[in-house]
Parts: C-alpha cells; sequence; structure tokens
C-alpha cells in the first residue's frame, strides 16, 4: 500500500544548514534535518539575527545576577533579556499551525534544554542548566507538539519517535482541515496500535473521545483529541505495550501460519523481552506476513509505516549527549 505522507510544518534553529549565522559565522550541519527537508516544510529561525546582531558577533550567554537568570553578550556585557524575550513572544504570535520544533542544542537563545548558565565567567556547578526564552516559551505554548534538539536527534531511538510523532501531528491537522468525524475516525483506526504501544490508557481514553457520546462538534472533538494525543505519544513505546501490540498483530495470521512460524516468531518475541534484539527484528516479521498474506487493515496502520521509509535508519549513536557537553 502506498502511504501518501503529509508534509510536516516544522520550526527550525536556522544555523542548522540553512544559514551561516552562528556567532562565529559558521554553517552547522545536522544531518537529521538535511535528511528531512525533502518531506517536510521548516520554517526558519534566528533570534540572534534577527535581533540584528550580526556576524560575526559577540556570543551570547546565560548569566545567574540578583535579578534571575539574564542573557548577556559575553565581551560587552550587552544585557538582551528582554529583547530575546519580546523576539520569541512575537516570533510565536505570528506562526501559522506548525507541527514541530527542531533547535539548536544547548543555545543560549534558541535551545530547549540543558544551556550552561553562568556566574560571572564561570560555568556554575553542573546540574544548573536552563532552556532559552524561546525555548521556554515553546514548551508552555506547544506542549502537545514534539520538540527536539538536533544533539538527541543523532539518537535513533528519539529519532524515531520524534519522527512518528511529527507526521501523526502532520495527518491529524489534514484531517482536522477536512472537518468531519470521519476524518478524526479514519485517523484514529489508521493510528490503533501506534497509539496503544505509546500509551494503552490514553489510546482508550482517544478512542472515547471519537466515539463523541456527549455529541459534541467536530471542531471540539478534534482540540480533545489533539491534546490527548499529545499526551498518549509524550512517550516513547515501551517494551511491554510493544510486546501486547505485537502479540495483537500476530492474532491475523495466526491461522495462517506453519507451528514452526508462530514458534519462531514467539522466540522472537522472548528475545526482543530479553533485549537480545531491537523491536524492529518482530515488527519485520510481522510485515514479511503483511505482505505476504496481504493484510490491508495492518498494511496501512502507522506501526507498521509511522513515516517515509526513506526516512528509516538506525544510523547515529543509540546514545543521548551527555548534559554538560560543549554545543
Ligand atoms: S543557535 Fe539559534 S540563535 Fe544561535 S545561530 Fe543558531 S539559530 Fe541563531
Amino acid at each position: 500500500m502506498l502511504i501518501k505522507f503529509p508534509k510536516p510544518l516544522v520550526v527550525v534553529s536556522q544555523c542548522l544548514g540553512f544559514e551561516a549565522c552562528r556567532p562565529d559565522g559558521e554553517l552547522f550541519r545536522s544531518q537529521s534535518v538535511e535528511k528531512l527537508s525533502r518531506w517536510v516544510n521548516f520554517i526558519q529561525v534566528c533570534p540572534e539575527l534577527s535581533l540584528g546582531l550580526g556576524v560575526p558577533r559577540d556570543p551570547v550567554r546565560v548569566e545567574t545576577h540578583e535579578n534571575g537568570l539574564r542573557y548577556i553578550q559575553q565581551n560587552t556585557g550587552r544585557d538582551i533579556t528582554e529583547d530575546l524575550d519580546q523576539f520569541a513572544h512575537s516570533f510565536l504570535d505570528d506562526l501559522p499551525e506548525v507541527d514541530g520544533f527542531i533547535m539548536k542544542s544547548r543555545s543560549p537563545s534558541c535551545g530547549l534544554r540543558d544551556i550552561a548558565v553562568y556566574a560571572g565567567s564561570v560555568p556554575v556547578q553542573a546540574g544548573t542548566r536552563t532552556t532559552s526564552l524561546l525555548g521556554e516559551l515553546i514548551a508552555s505554548r506547544f506542549p502537545d507538539l514534539p520538540r527536539e534538539d538536533e544533539g538527541r536527534l543523532t539518537n535513533y531511538r528519539l529519532r524515531e519517535h520524534f519522527l512518528a510523532w511529527l507526521f501523526a501531528h502532520a495527518e491529524l491537522r489534514e484531517a482536522r482541515e477536512v472537518g468531519t468525524l470521519h476524518a478524526l475516525i479514519q485517523f484514529h483506526a489508521r493510528h490503533k496500535y501506534q497509539l496503544m504501544a505509546c500509551s494503552p490508557k490514553r489510546s482508550k481514553e482517544l478512542g472515547h473521545i471519537v466515539a463523541n457520546h456527549d455529541q459534541k462538534t467536530p471542531q471540539a472533538v478534534f482540540s480533545q483529541y489533539e491534546e490527548a494525543l499529545g499526551q498518549a505519544m509524550k512517550v516513547a513505546p515501551r517494551l511491554a505495550a510493544n510486546v501486547n501490540v505485537l502479540m495483537h498483530c500476530m492474532g491475523y495470521f495466526s491461522k495462517l501460519l506453519s507451528g514452526k512460524e508462530k514458534r519462531y516468531f514467539l522466540e522472537t518475541l522472548e528475545d526482543y523481552k530479553e533485549r537480545k534484539v531491537p523491536v524492529s527484528v518482530p515488527v519485520g516479521l510481522l510485515k514479511s506476513w503483511i505482505v505476504r498474506f496481504g493484510e490491508p487493515y495492518l498494511e496501512g496502520q502507522s506501526y507498521f509505516s509511522p513515516y517515509p521509509e526513506e526516512l528509516a535508519s538506525v544510523v547515529g549513536t543509540g546514545r543521548v549527549r551527555k548534559p554538560g557537553r560543549k554545543r
């Protein structure tokens, strides 16, 4: 089945391959962002350029002062806290409806987390980390949207989940543009197993919302659903929930498989439970049966195709960078 994926709209830090706007005039290359560029539409942002600080420029750092955290240019001591704050508000006020955010790791002006705090010229002890003003506002205004920094996206598990959430949100946005409950029901049906894997509890809640026993307007149902979807997809699928979903899906083929094939699948599932193989191994077996027996319902499930195949890759560190590493 050929799945037509919508193009998510993603806010991205401009120095991640778009413009040489870092303080030293460098461009930063992010493979994750590069790879995505064919599949998403980007809205670029560079708060420091937008404030007219120019390139090259005096770098900004976060300092702790009596009146709280201040965003200061290191050499001149110029305090740009209020300017950054104003910029963050006006930038987000003017945004169209977006599906997610990819920001430069540890940037004092647009990072999402883990930004070093200085006392004078000395970094405050490890453990005292903060976020940028833009990052903070993104988190409070868009709690139900996927947001990641480019450093964490080098971890393929985090990247997989980010992409699944991003494309799911873009699909939901498209369904909302159609505006009918039927479009929402179709969305929910396609994502049934993906949601069960992320959060069995929330997936039931989403089912109740779609059922719309209170006869709400489609608009109200979509809003409620979108919020609950964000909550459900906040967490990447866990082992036990994946096993449950895989067993459910195997049930579709139980009458069609030989005893040997079933045993092999169950052994593979045991290997997955014992963390000897990744989830992609039992998923791959199921996919081969979907193709062999032609199972259209499963073939359309986002659990088996959450985003364009071309974006799939296990390349990456498999680890998240430790706090405190240089940005
Ligand atoms: S990290 Fe943010 S503020 Fe700094 S150059 Fe990149 S986009 Fe601009």
